[in-house]
């Protein structure tokens, strides 16, 4: 039984529900940030995010520091590219919009390779745009939360290894590191990034990234200050080696409480082999997208294969809109997102399924939510096609 007051459950692609080991780990006393069971805590923690990434390489480094995933974003472009550099930014959905955004802000040249709604773009084209410009870094969202599209990333890696050498992967993980396979190494990346509340299944409020050893090298080779004080790797990667090696050390105050969760979390990710969690994460999709086909409905992710693991965006019946079915959805015990990316935004909703919700089949969550679905359909007139 969960100590937690009774409450829908939040199946939205993040944040997600809670471990109740998790959530209690925060009610850690106060501790000093430079105490060294705080600072062997952190540094545990760094530890074991290697593992998550499936990194073995020392010139790799982890990051956590207080923020949300979009923090990941400024960090590369205030300390991976110079003002003026030129990225190319693969286009799944909304984030990759805000991604391309977030580059500009810091004077660098983001541009767009876009896909048809649903799909991401192909090899072919990735190949041509790659040959067109040297450009510093490539972004690849590997989830884009607003359509539920996965990237194929080890494929992409290959080919931008291939084609263009110097260009630095970049991928944002935010909805997919825990719920989907990353091989840091193998596949030759050179950032992941993330936050703690997606599929990580912890609160809101860390940035945590991974950095190759070659990113690294490509921030010490600038010839230009990093474009942020804050998130300046100048300032952070002292600390996060210190904090590894168990060395106290001091920039700007972590978060001894979300740092607790964090660690709290990751045992718990790491208690059992990556692949069992992976292929949990598969199954419970597969049963999800099942469902979803045999009441009829579509999927904006329409292949297989262009389609995540950790969640699922649904078109709605033609006439039925998100606000005749969400409240209704949450009034039964679940609660789902409704549509983001912006051409379509009313046409769709999000079902979030990673963490608890999946590993712990006990919940029932996947299963309620199914029943609801059909149900909250059924109450506004729906009927599910013979
Ligand atoms: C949620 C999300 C973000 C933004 O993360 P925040 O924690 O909301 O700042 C970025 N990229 C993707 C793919 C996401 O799903």
């Amino acid at each position: 039984m969960s100590s937690q007051p009774p409450h829908a459950t939040l199946l939205i692609p993040g944040p997600i529900e809670f471990d109740d080991e998790v959530l209690q780990s925060m009610s850690h006393y106060s501790e000093s940030h430079v105490s060294p069971p705080f600072v062997n805590t952190f540094s545990e923690v760094l530890v074991m995010l290697r593992k998550l990434f499936q990194t073995t390489d020392p010139s790799a480094q982890p990051f956590v520091i207080s923020g949300s995933g979009t923090l990941g974003w400024d960090m590369v472009a205030a300390n991976l590219v110079e003002p003026g550099d030129e990225a190319l930014v693969l286009h799944t959905g909304y984030f990759a919009d805000s991604f391309a955004d977030c580059l500009e802000t810091y004077g660098v040249k983001a541009t767009q390779l876009t896909a048809p709604i649903g799909e991401r773009p192909q090899l072919d084209d990735v190949e041509k745009a790659l040959k067109e410009k040297p450009y510093k870094l490539i972004t690849v969202t590997h989830v884009d939360t607003s359509t539920g599209v996965l990237s194929e990333i080890k494929a992409l890696s290959e080919l931008v290894h291939r084609v263009s050498p110097d260009t630095l992967i970049v991928i944002d993980g935010v909805c997919s590191v825990g719920s989907e396979e990353i091989c840091f190494d193998d596949w030759g990346l050179d950032v992941v990034l993330t936050a703690s509340q997606k599929a990580i299944g912890c609160p809101a409020g860390l940035s945590i990234l991974m950095v190759s050893g070659r990113a690294i090298e490509r921030f010490e080779a600038r010839k230009t200050r990093p474009t942020s004080y804050f998130g300046s790797w100048k300032n952070w990667l002292p600390i996060m080696r210190n904090y590894e090696a168990k060395k106290p050390s001091y920039f700007a105050t972590p978060s001894p409480q979300l740092i607790h969760a964090l660690h709290t979390s990751l045992s718990q990710i790491l208690s059992r082999p990556l692949s069992a969690r992976f292929a949990d994460h598969r199954a419970a999709s597969l049963k999800i997208k099942k469902a979803v086909t045999a009441l009829g409905l579509q999927q904006l992710a329409s292949k297989p294969e262009n389609q995540a693991n950790g969640m699922t965006a649904i078109y709605l019946p033609e006439g039925i809109a998100p606000p005749d079915v969400l409240p209704s959805l949450v009034k039964k015990g679940v609660i789902f997102a409704g549509g983001l990316h912006k051409e379509i935004a009313t046409r769709y909703i999000r079902f979030g399924h990673m963490g608890v919700s999946v590993t712990d089949a006990g919940r029932g969550d996947i299963e309620r939510a199914i029943g609801y679905l059909e149900e909250a359909l059924g109450e506004v007139g729906y009927k599910v096609p013979k």
